[in-house]
């Protein structure tokens, strides 16, 4: 857990702010962002250059990219498809990330981070529509139904998160039953549903040069 720890703040710290990788943590003063807020590395209190656009453009891709926990090449793909969308190109990048199984399970209050909910997805504690889904970057639709699987409630870390569940607020585009343990997919996420610090509209340029 120790080896975990430091590189994950490390990437907030790169970026400058909190990207909430380490869940209850990241609300503590044992936020490592707090206590030191300068970039990692030799060089990271030193870094008084004026950044160029490119440079912008290129932080504001990674900090989406360690937001949601996707890998460069995925990234790329959500990319690809969000541009074959109707519509603005940054905002169906954003709504794709957003749609991701293991975001849905965070959103829901199921888990403390999204690297926690997707390790819960990935060890098979979550379903949709009733039937066991282990892939987080499976996309959710509307109407499908997302809960925690009968077998994993008992699990230490589950039951701390649930019981929990009545005070956490779920952003609008989704719905929670606090009794059942399921959350519903009610519309697609609009862009004022989607609350993240990131300017999509960088990304979209990074991508276009
Ligand atoms: Fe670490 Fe969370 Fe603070 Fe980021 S926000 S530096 S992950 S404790």
């Amino acid at each position: 857990m120790a080896k975990y720890t430091e590189p994950v703040c490390r990437l907030c710290r790169r970026e400058g702010q909190k990207l909430f990788l380490k869940g209850d943590r990241c609300y503590t003063n044992k936020c490592a962002i707090d206590r030191r807020s300068y970039a990692p590395g030799m060089h990271g209190q030193n870094r008084g250059k004026k950044p160029s656009d490119y440079g912008i453009q290129l932080r504001e891709k990674q900090k989406a990219r360690r937001i949601y926990g996707v890998l460069e090449k995925q990234f790329r793909g959500y990319f690809a498809k969000a541009a074959r969308q109707q519509g603005m190109t940054g905002e169906n990048l954003l709504r794709l990330l957003e749609r991701r199984l293991d975001n849905v399970v965070y959103r829901l209050g199921f888990a403390g981070s999204r690297p926690e909910a997707r390790q819960f997805v990935t060890h098979g504690h979550i379903t949709v529509n009733g039937k066991r889904v282990d892939i987080a970057s499976y996309l959710v639709s509307v109407g499908e139904v997302i809960s925690i699987k009968e077998s994993s409630r008992d699990n230490n870390r589950i039951k701390e998160m649930t019981e929990t569940l009545k005070d956490r607020a779920v952003p609008a585009w989704l719905s929670l039953d606090v009794n059942t343990i399921s959350g519903t997919v009610i519309h697609m996420p609009s862009r004022e549903d989607i609350q993240i610090p990131i300017e999509e509209h960088l990304i979209v340029e990074k991508y276009s040069r």
